[in-house]
């Protein structure tokens, strides 16, 4: 099942929560400020010994303090006008999330909308590419939360539900 919920992701009691971090994996803004602040420096400490990641790929942690059970640090691409690889980059990010859940045996999972902060992806193309990959896992996971941070998110991302013949 897909659900839409407008939520700080770092309340969630679900599996996994997915981190929109950069490729230092050492913390920053946003939502990879607020996975930090909450989970406590030792997951700091963890993410040191990771060695960074690049764009379009995801390692994992423990989720020390927080509620979850796992945090899946993946890079979204930083947006330069969508002829660079941007596309291609979130497809990839969705994806590598999904797989690795599965892999770990996580039932619920949960995504933040990667890349549409700070790294300025275009809000509804986004959301069309986290639903598209998201619908071909969903009867995989027990719920996949698209996790929004504000009520237009919530919006946009029904919309495309909706554009998408999913809800
Ligand atoms: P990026 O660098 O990938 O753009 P950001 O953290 O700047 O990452 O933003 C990604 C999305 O996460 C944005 O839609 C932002 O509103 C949202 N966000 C920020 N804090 C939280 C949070 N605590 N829980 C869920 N989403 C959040």
């Amino acid at each position: 099942m897909i659900e839409i919920i407008k939520a700080d992701i770092t309340d969630l009691h679900v599996d996994a929560i997915v981190n929109a971090a950069n490729s230092s994996l050492l913390g920053g803004g946003g939502v990879d400020g607020a996975i930090h602040a909450a989970a406590g420096p030792a997951l700091l400490e963890a993410c040191r010994l990771l060695g960074g990641c690049s764009e379009g790929n995801v390692k994992m942690t423990a989720a020390f303090n927080l509620p979850a059970k796992m945090i899946l640090h993946t890079v979204g691409p930083r947006w330069q006008g969508g002829q660079a690889g941007e596309k291609k980059i979130l497809t990839s990010c969705y994806e590598k999330c999904l797989q690795m859940g599965l892999a770990e045996g996580a039932t619920t999972i949960a995504f933040p909308a990667i890349s549409t902060g700070v790294y300025g992806y275009p809000k509804r193309q986004a959301a069309e590419i986290a639903l598209q990959v998201i619908s071909r896992y969903q009867h995989r996971y027990k719920s996949i939360f698209c996790c929004c941070y504000s009520d237009s998110d919530v919006w946009i991302y029904k919309k495309v539900m909706e554009s998408l013949g999913l809800s």
